[in-house]
């Protein structure tokens, strides 16, 4: 699944081909995506600008002068930058062609990937109800150890279920999840109300530092990512225990257990991250 770093990476590698430059034509092939991609569009967008192209959470926002364009990835969706007569191969559900010759292309083969449209005419796109209840961005200044610690400290919940929970953290995806909480050495069926502000200091530092490791490195996950420019996009960041289970523990050699918490595995040293009681 495209975690929010593949997510930035992709919008990064978007941004120079797609910014400032003019739509020609938007094209369904298959508009059955998670929800049902407007018709209109094909007639509402030809013609307009796209004058940026940013990110909130794991969406992917093309601002035009008559709205804005909201993708997302899903489970298993890419964008690519194509010659603009580069053959559709299956799965290529939507095009954006543009001025400069380039088509911006969305495949994704599980089809829960979205494209939403938001006009102008509703107001502003941080209202849009999917991204109004978003927790701040993880690499924003809004994003530090006084507001976790304020969202958890009465949560009789696995902080591991806490820090996927979109309205809390946006961005720790569970192989990220997964790696902040043993270099935070925080067991993941700890209690959000049993973490002091130290602690949410700390897992805060590391979730931020694996998500910039990742940017930096090119996003971990995904088999089906790819670069706008076709390559394969992704490096293997170093797990410490995502995926490691029966494995020694890179600090210590105790056996990586695996448990599922949320219907998501997660992986830990009992050695390295001791469930705390009191
Ligand atoms: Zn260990």
């Amino acid at each position: 699944m495209p975690e929010l770093p593949e997510v930035e990476i992709t919008c990064k590698g978007i941004q120079p081909y797609v910014e400032n430059q003019t739509i020609m034509q938007f094209i369904i092939r298959n508009g059955r995506l998670r929800w049902p991609v407007e018709p209109h569009l094909t007639q509402t967008l030809q013609n307009t600008t796209i004058q940026s192209v940013t990110r909130r959470g794991k969406y992917i926002l093309l601002t035009t002068e008559k709205g804005v364009l909201m993708l997302h990835l899903g489970m298993s969706g890419n964008l690519r930058i194509l010659p603009c007569d580069t053959p559709p191969i299956k799965h290529d559900h939507i095009d954006i062609t543009l001025n400069n010759q380039r088509v911006l292309r969305l495949n994704d083969p599980r089809r829960f990937g979205s494209v939403l449209w938001h006009d102008a005419k509703q107001g502003s796109i941080e209202n849009h109800k999917l991204l109004c209840k978003l927790a701040p961005e993880p690499l924003s200044k809004g994003f530090n150890a006084d507001y976790l610690y304020l969202k958890i400290k009465r949560k009789n919940v696995a902080i591991k279920k806490l820090i996927m929970n979109n309205q809390i953290i946006v961005g720790a995806g569970n192989i990220y999840a997964s790696e902040a909480l043993f270099n935070a050495k925080i067991h993941p069926l700890t209690l959000g109300k049993k973490l002091n502000e130290q602690a949410c200091q700390q897992l805060i530092m590391h979730i931020q530092n694996v998500l910039r490791e990742s940017i930096k490195q090119g996003g971990t996950t995904l088999k089906d990512f790819l670069k706008p420019d076709g390559k394969p996009g992704y490096f293997v960041q170093k797990l410490n225990v995502y995926g490691r289970n029966g494995q020694p523990c890179t600090q210590c050699c105790t056996t990586i257990e695996k448990i599922i918490i949320s219907q998501r595995a997660s992986f830990f040293c009992p050695k390295c991250q001791p469930l705390k009681e009191s």
